[in-house]
C-alpha cells in the first residue's frame, strides 16, 4: 500500500516519535549481528527499495554473514499472541507458519538475531483495523513469543514508515527501543489520548 498517512494518524506518528518511542536506529547499538539476522516483514512491494535498502545499510555496518529475510503479507505482526481481539483467524494462521519459519531459520542457519518489522500504512494492519499503536503492541508481543520459546533469541523491533514532513512525503524506518515499549507507563498516556480522541480502535 503506498501511500501516506492521513493527517491524524501523522499526528500518533510525531507523538511517538516526541516521546522516544519510534527513534533513529543506530546500527552501534544492533551488538551481535555479525553473525547474522533473520529479518520478518511485510512483503509490501512498494516498500521494497526503501526498507530493504534500510536493512541492507544496517547491515553494511555490522557485516552480517548471512541475512536470511522473510516476507509475508502484513510482517512480524502476524505473530503477536497478545491483543488478539483485533486480528482475524486468517492473520493468525499465517502467523504460526512465519513464526515456524523463524525458528526453522534459526535452526538451519544457527542465528538467534531477529529483527520484527511492521510499517504503515499496511493494508493487513488497516483491514484488521489497527492503529499504529496496535501494530507496535503486537510487534511487542511477537517479540514476547519469541523470546519466551527460546531466551537464546535477541529480538529488535522496527516500524518503517511512510510519511509526510514539511510537505514532502519520506519514507523511515524506526527503532522501538525495548526499554521505552517494556514499561506501559511510556506509551499508556499515548493510548488514552487515542481511545480518548478516536475511539478504539480509531479507524473506522
Ligand atoms: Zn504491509
Amino acid at each position: 500500500m503506498d501511500r501516506i498517512p492521513s493527517a491524524k494518524e501523522q499526528k500518533h506518528i510525531n507523538m511517538f516519535k516526541q516521546l522516544g518511542l519510534f527513534v533513529h536506529v543506530n546500527p552501534e547499538k544492533l551488538e551481535g549481528i555479525g553473525k547474522g539476522v533473520i529479518v520478518a516483514l511485510c512483503a509490501d512491494g512498494d516498500q521494497f527499495i526503501d526498507a530493504h535498502g534500510h536493512i541492507a545499510s544496517l547491515c553494511n555496518k555490522n557485516v552480517p554473514r548471512c541475512i536470511h529475510t522473510l516476507a509475508l503479507n502484513g510482517g512480524a505482526l502476524l505473530m503477536s499472541n497478545g491483543n488478539g481481539s483485533l486480528m482475524g483467524d486468517e492473520e493468525k494462521e499465517d502467523g504460526n507458519v512465519l513464526f515456524k519459519h523463524i525458528l526453522k531459520a534459526s535452526k538451519i542457519k544457527q542465528v538467534e538475531n531477529v529483527f520484527l518489522y511492521s510499517h504503515y500504512p499496511c493494508a493487513v494492519a488497516i483491514s484488521n483495523r489497527l492503529s499504529v499503536l496496535d501494530q507496535c503492541l503486537h510487534l511487542m508481543d511477537a517479540k514476547q513469543r519469541l523470546k519466551s520459546t527460546d531466551p537464546r533469541f535477541r529480538v529488535s523491533c522496527f516500524f518503517h514508515v511512510h510519511e509526510e514532513e514539511q510537505g514532502e512525503s519520506k519514507r523511515r524506518t524506526y527503532f522501538l527501543p525495548k526499554e521505552m515499549w517494556e514499561n506501559q507507563e511510556n506509551y499508556m498516556p499515548v493510548l488514552h489520548d487515542f481511545q480518548a480522541g478516536f475511539g478504539s480502535p480509531y479507524r473506522s
